[in-house]
């Protein structure tokens, strides 16, 4: 069991991040938030993958008078992503966002981002302070030299004092760079000396398995160290992709269940099915299901039965056969055109 960090807690539109709360997992839209049609709908395909808060680019004045019907429209709480154009953060909540994220380094003055924590203070909106390698302000990049793991650490903890000496509590940290050993660093940092909750990730990950494996790592760890209240994985990619691959970090770390769990053997010279088609069929079907379910695919009977038994529904496969297994016991023999189609059948009773 992992022991998490103990953190305060903080509300974004109802969703509860740090304290006792599971770990959140949010994307990011990306779409042109003026859309309203593409975004709302991959909002709404986000929300299936089971993604919790999800934010929203808001770059331009058409962004901004989108917000509201998106606000409105949207299965979870929005938040509002500012850079470099304060009006924006005002207009958007105005716009009954759930929380605006800002970089204070790329605000601009000292003045214009209190205004903002001000304005949040007063409508009850929560705020994300990123501190990011790639907007670090002017003086820390000339302290260091550049943006390195100390250079993040302590700009977080300047604008998090800020913040705390403005009356404001109600918001979290994101501290994101590239380099994972940085990354890491800097929020563990941060994380030893404040209870304020922290929404981790790499920044720029990638695509593909890259990004996937750098995410997985970087996240991993820290998570593994209890640090994380809130997490998302970015992806050149679809981003109902990051929310996957999200739950199955947190799946991996027993913080988080939630959908089908496939256990597949990696194949190999015993193997006598075309055990690849059969777990790419069951995966593709299994995407939407919710409810947490093992579900095991081996080739042979070397571990088979023994996965097989441990899972909820499982396949046992034999020469051109398999042994279809549910809740550790075999309950019949199917041909191998039909198993994928036989394990579904099982898993459509379970599932609900
Ligand atoms: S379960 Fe059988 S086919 Fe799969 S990797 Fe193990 S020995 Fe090979």
């Amino acid at each position: 069991m992992i022991e998490r960090r103990k953190t305060r807690q903080i509300d974004v539109g109802g969703v509860k991040i740090g304290g006792d709360a599971p770990v959140v997992v949010q994307s990011m839209t990306s779409t042109k938030t003026h859309d309203l049609e593409a975004t709302l709908e991959q909002i709404n395909r986000l929300q299936e993958a089971g993604c919790e808060i999800v934010r929203v680019a808001v770059p331009h004045q058409e962004d901004v008078e989108a917000l509201s019907e998106i606000v409105n429209k949207s299965p979870i709480p929005v938040i509002a992503d500012i850079h470099f154009a304060p009006k924006y953060a005002f207009l958007s909540m105005e716009s009954g966002v759930h929380a605006v994220r800002i970089n204070p380094g790329n605000i601009g003055k000292e003045e214009v981002v209190r205004e903002i924590v001000q304005e949040a203070k007063s409508r009850g909106i929560a705020i994300r302070i990123g501190v990011n390698s790639g907007s670090l302000e002017k003086d820390l990049l000339e302290k260091y030299g550049y943006p390195c793991a100390e250079a993040l650490t302590e700009s977080a903890l300047r604008w998090s004092e800020k913040f705390e000496s403005w009356g404001f509590h109600n918001f979290k940290v994101s501290i994101k760079g590239s380099n994972v050993l940085e990354n890491v660093k800097a929020n563990l940092e941060f994380a030893k000396r404040t209870d304020i909750p922290l929404h981790i990730g790499i920044t720029e990950a990638g695509m593909g398995n890259k990004g996937i494996i750098k995410s997985s790592v970087g996240i991993g760890i820290l998570l593994h160290m209890g640090i994380g209240d809130t997490v998302r994985v970015s992806l050149t990619d679809d981003p109902v992709v990051e929310v996957e691959t999200a739950y199955e970090i947190l799946r991996s770390l027993g913080l988080r269940n939630r959908g089908v769990e496939i256990i597949a053997c990696p194949t190999c010279g015993r193997i006598e099915v075309d055990l690849e088609r059969v777990v790419k069929e069951v995966e593709s079907k299994l995407r939407g299901v919710k409810k947490p379910l093992k579900v095991a695919v081996m080739g042979c009977v070397v571990n088979a039965i023994g996965e097989a038994r441990e899972a909820d529904i499982g396949l046992a496969c034999g020469r051109g056969f398999a042994w279809l297994f549910k809740d550790g016991k075999p309950i019949r023999k199917v041909e191998e055109s039909e198993m994928a189609e036989e394990l579904l059948k099982e898993v459509e009773k379970l599932k609900d």
